[in-house]
């Protein structure tokens, strides 16, 4: 028998490939976001008034007027067409993680059949996809499947070079004929909006007068891993599931720490380059790059900028991530635990809020006055974690995230907030009301020499948990690598919106009675941390002994997989949180719960149909052949009259038979049947379905420990891992 050669074939591909040339660098100066129609090339091709309009629609979120539309629309048509334009596409943000777009012609034929280009103000306004095949919660019947999406001017448009010609891309909003939200950039807006308006009230209560639109801001880390193609082709639940549903682990994994920060293949380098000049004419800040604690595992962090761009960008970032994989012989995964046993990939979301006249209100500052505002938001943050800490989880809610989060070496699926020593001194005195207030000006006095010197302390670091400051901004470290930031954006903004209003209520009555402002923010803050401080912890998030502390001491919940997770959007308190907010209606929550539990349900009907296939069609016979070779063996020395040792053939067929027996029982689980609930179904899937796929694993993975390595059809950890 020859064995099994595909996965030889797959080595030898790799090992014998020409490597690609590093392309030729060319300077960052002419290349910086030279396929962006920013406000750079606005200035120089639109008149001083319309560049004005826009310039105030960008920067403030101010609605634009439809004459301005019309000549900005033309410009931004010359502009394309002088880049070699025939297409435009209005891009949006389907409540899947992925992006959409549809393409139209600028090309029109006039009365006399010849064409001519033509692109108004209400064609980049308004574009209108046949969205029907879009998931959206049943809130749009399909006689009336219509989505609309809508420029959105505050980010920026771009071309996007594809072989088959470069495309203007519009960055949109996509929503039902009913106005409701069908994407995840509305919700991002709303929830900027209800954040400025809410900080704007705690500011103006303390005394600031001039006070510019709030932002907030985003810069997001993004792990991935890359895998030669030739691999990937051969493991089909690579390219259907995103990961690894069978492989052995390798003698050699992560163990050595030899990875991390280690030198960069060469060939991952001439990706990596050629990766970021593509995003330099995108205009995308890209900043770092180091391998990250698994092999074969990289990390890319884009400069931060305002989180409706950063979200967008994040996403365009993902695709060319992608396609630029794709044209250096590699395939590059997103999904956050492609391999069983190894690190997985987390896309850490920073975040911050601020305008041009306070600055970042998430960073302590230098005077007593700017470390009270500090402190407000801060609370704020603190206050909003603990009371929806479960619209956090919910909000990172995956079939991929729940391998991660909650493993050894992720974050855990407890929310709670790592503040550093200092600020969790700072808020423990607060609360014990150590902070005292003297008499004239204001000043405390013990406080305050706490509170001043605040210092940003950015190396002071906890890794393991799920929520950190990080001296200026808050770090989102549990969100999935394949996420969309957009989920966890909103939900920060959110939660942050209701606890600055509930702090402009509280401070309102302490100013009334007469308080400083100095003894209102003490008052309110201590209030604050007695009700919600049990969610601060700086200790090691991935011990057991906080496993045990955070749900039996503290209260906090535990939320392990997505099936927990989701249903918290249900809760009265939280479609009540989304309502007062005006981010979200009940009914457009609702349909998300829908969108994201069925997500969740065909991810794993995916994996497991696809479990139970490999099975039967690859292992088994892999193991059958190696069988057959055991029993000629063994049958051929009998007639020498040698006995040979049958136990290695009795252990696989043991874990043969055994595969087989857990795969019937799995495809009898997926049986179409009927479910109480949505929730029902999900539990259903994350319990019986989950359980039966990882022991049809256990048993094929034993399998490949045993089976001959010639007959071994599905290219290896170690071979994935380490050959490049
Ligand atoms: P780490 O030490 O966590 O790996 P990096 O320096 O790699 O940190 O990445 C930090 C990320 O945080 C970058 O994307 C950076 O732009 C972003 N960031 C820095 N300051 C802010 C801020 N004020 N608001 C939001 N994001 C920020
Ligand atoms: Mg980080």
């Amino acid at each position: 028998m020859s064995g099994n050669t595909t996965r030889l074939e797959a080595i030898n591909g790799v090992v014998g490939r020409t490597p690609t040339a590093a392309a030729k660098t060319e300077p960052l100066s002419s290349i910086w976001a030279s396929d962006v129609f920013n406000l750079a090339t606005m200035e120089e091709c639109l008149s001083k008034s319309a560049f004005k309009a826009m310039k105030k629609t960008v920067q403030t979120g101010a609605p634009l007027d439809p004459a301005t539309a019309d000549v900005v629309a033309a410009a931004m048509k010359d502009w394309a067409l002088g880049k070699g334009v025939k297409f435009f596409s209005h891009i949006f943000f389907p409540m899947t993680n992925i992006t959409a777009e549809k393409h139209d012609g600028f090309i029109v034929t006039n009365a006399d059949g010849n064409a001519i280009t033509e692109f108004t103000g209400s064609l980049l306004i308004k574009g209108e996809p046949d969205g029907s095949s879009f998931p959206n919660g049943s809130l749009r019947m399909t006689n009336a499947a219509r989505g609309y999406t809508a420029w959105d001017p505050t980010s920026p448009a771009y071309v996007m070079p594809t072989p088959n010609g470069a495309t203007l891309m519009i960055p949109s909003v996509f929503f039902s004929w009913t106005g409701e939200a069908l994407d995840k950039k509305i919700p991002l807006l709303r929830s900027n909006t209800a954040m400025n308006k809410a900080a704007k009230r705690v500011l103006t209560l303390m005394g600031e007068t001039e006070i510019e639109t709030l932002n907030s801001s985003c810069g997001a880390e993004q792990e991935y891993f890359l895998i030669d193609a030739h691999f990937a082709h051969n493991r089909p639940d690579l390219l259907l599931a995103g990961r690894t549903l069978f492989g052995a682990p390798s003698p050699k994994g992560q163990e050595f720490d030899d990875h991390y920060f280690g030198a960069i293949p060469e060939r991952v380098q001439v990706f990596m380059q050629d990766f970021e000049d593509r995003l330099f004419k995108l205009g995308i800040p890209a900043k770092t790059h180091h391998n990250e604690v698994a092999p074969g595992q990289f990390e890319i962090a884009p400069f931060f900028e305002n989180a409706n761009v950063a979200a967008d960008h994040q996403q365009l970032m993902m695709t060319v991530m992608k396609a630029t994989a794709k044209a250096h012989g590699l395939v590059c995964l997103l999904h956050e635990k492609p391999f069983a046993g190894i690190n997985g990939s987390g896309k850490h979301v920073n975040w911050s809020v601020g305008n041009s006249t306070q600055g970042n209100l998430l960073d302590p500052g230098n005077t007593p006055h700017e470390n009270l505002n500090f402190l407000l938001f801060c609370g704020a943050v603190i206050r909003g974690v603990h009371k929806f800490g479960p619209v956090l989880r919910a909000v990172i809610a995956s079939a991929g995230n729940d391998h991660r989060l909650g493993a050894n070496e992720a974050p855990p699926a407890i929310l709670s907030v790592y503040l550093g020593d200092q600020l969790e001194a700072v808020f423990n005195d607060i609360k014990e009301g150590n902070v005292s207030v003297s008499n004239e000006g204001g000043m405390m006095d013990l406080g305050l020499s706490q509170i001043l010197p605040i210092e940003r302390d950015p190396g002071d670091r906890n890794r393991t948990s799920p929520f950190a400051f990080t001296g200026n901004r808050f770090e989102f470290r549990a969100v999935g690598s394949a996420q969309s930031v957009s989920g966890p954006l909103v939900a920060m903004n959110t939660i942050l919106a209701d606890s600055l209003d509930w702090i402009a209520d509280k401070l309102e009555v302490e100013f009334a009675t007469g308080k400083t402002q100095l003894q209102g923010v003490a008052a309110v803050l201590k209030e604050l941390m007695e009700v919600h401080g049990n969610v601060i912890f700086g200790g090691d998030g991935y011990s057991a002994e906080w496993h045990t502390a955070a749900v039996e001491e503290r209260g906090l919940r535990n939320i392990p997989t997505t099936a927990d997770a989701l249903p918290a959007f249900l809760d009265e308190e939280v479609l009540a949180l989304f309502e007062r907010t005006g981010v979200l209606s009940p009914v457009e929550l609702e349909s998300r719960y829908e969108v994201y539990a069925e997500q969740y349900i065909l991810s794993i009907d995916v994996e497991a149909k696809l479990t139970a296939e490999l099975a039967k069609t690859v292992l088994y016979p892999a193991a059958m052949s190696y069988m057959s070779d055991l029993a000629s063996a063994v049958n051929g020395a009998a007639r020498m009259g040698v006995e040979l040792d049958t136990i290695g053939a009795k252990t696989v067929a043991a874990n043969a038979n055994s595969l087989l027996a857990t795969v019937t029982e799995l495809e009898a689980a997926l049986e179409p049947r009927d479910f109480e609930s949505t929730e029902a179904h999900m539990q259903y899937c994350a319990g019986t379905v989950c359980g039966l796929m990882d022991e049809v694993r256990m048993h094929g993975d034993a399998l490949e420990a045993e089976v001959d390595d010639k007959y071994w059809p599905l290219p290896k950890y170690r071979e994935m891992l380490f050959i490049k």
